[in-house]
């Protein structure tokens, strides 16, 4: 079995790219969190774009662990609002991670904004590096709209808010199985996976 180090604490993620691996080529990858590696330090996504900060984080994770490590950016860009939040999903409305105050904002940003025009998909950038220096990047995109309100308990950030184009529900709506099969960090990891499987 070979290690590669995903460069996340998120339980969740971690999950996610292992049920990933593990369809493509099972039982040959063993995916390790950055839990095992407790002395890394943390990144700051100082990029401008959100290839930028997924390289930024593997190139950290991989110079610190010497292994080929794997990191992910994602956010939501919303086109009546020229992309934002984008990058700055996370802390749309201030403080990192808030869901609740990033929703709120981005209601109240849209309050005017008439269906139709409430267009918006999430992007996330997957990164490969290699301790050799090799690095390769994937992105997918997951199209939608703003809903006017939070409807559905799953998932996690913009969920409650976003309605995948052709489905009647919010993303909060879908188990976690429905939502990898047409989501922007399901796109993208199926889409690196091949490289994983060919340089590690
Ligand atoms: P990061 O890639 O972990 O930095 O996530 C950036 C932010 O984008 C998250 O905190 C969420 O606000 C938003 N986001 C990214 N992917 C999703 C998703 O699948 N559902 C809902 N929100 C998301």
């Amino acid at each position: 079995m070979k290690d590669l180090v995903l460069a996340t604490r998120n339980k969740g993620k971690i999950e996610e790219f292992r049920r990933i691996l593990d369809e493509l080529a099972p039982g040959s990858i063993r995916l390790l969190g950055l839990e095992k590696f407790p002395e890394t330090s943390d990144v700051d996504e100082t990029g401008d774009t959100f290839e930028e900060n997924a390289l930024l984080k593997a190139r950290s994770i991989c110079a610190e662990t010497g292994l080929p490590a794997i990191a992910d950016d994602s956010g939501l860009c919303v086109e009546a609002l020229y992309g934002a939040p984008g990058i700055y999903s996370a802390r749309f409305a201030g403080t990192h991670g808030d869901d609740a105050a990033n929703n709120a904002k981005l209601l109240q940003e849209l309050i005017h904004v008439p269906d139709g025009k409430r267009t918006a998909y999430f992007i996330c950038v997957t990164a490969l590096v290699m301790p050799d220096g090799r690095e390769v990047t994937r992105e997918g995109r997951f199209y939608g709209s703003i809903g006017h309100e939070p409807i559905g308990k799953n998932g996690f950030g913009y969920d409650p808010l976003f309605q995948p184009d052709g489905l009647s529900i919010s993303s909060a709506q879908m188990s976690a199985s429905e939502k990898d099969a047409i989501s922007h960090r399901g796109k993208s990891l199926r889409a690196i996976a091949p490289f994983v499987l060919e340089m590690l």
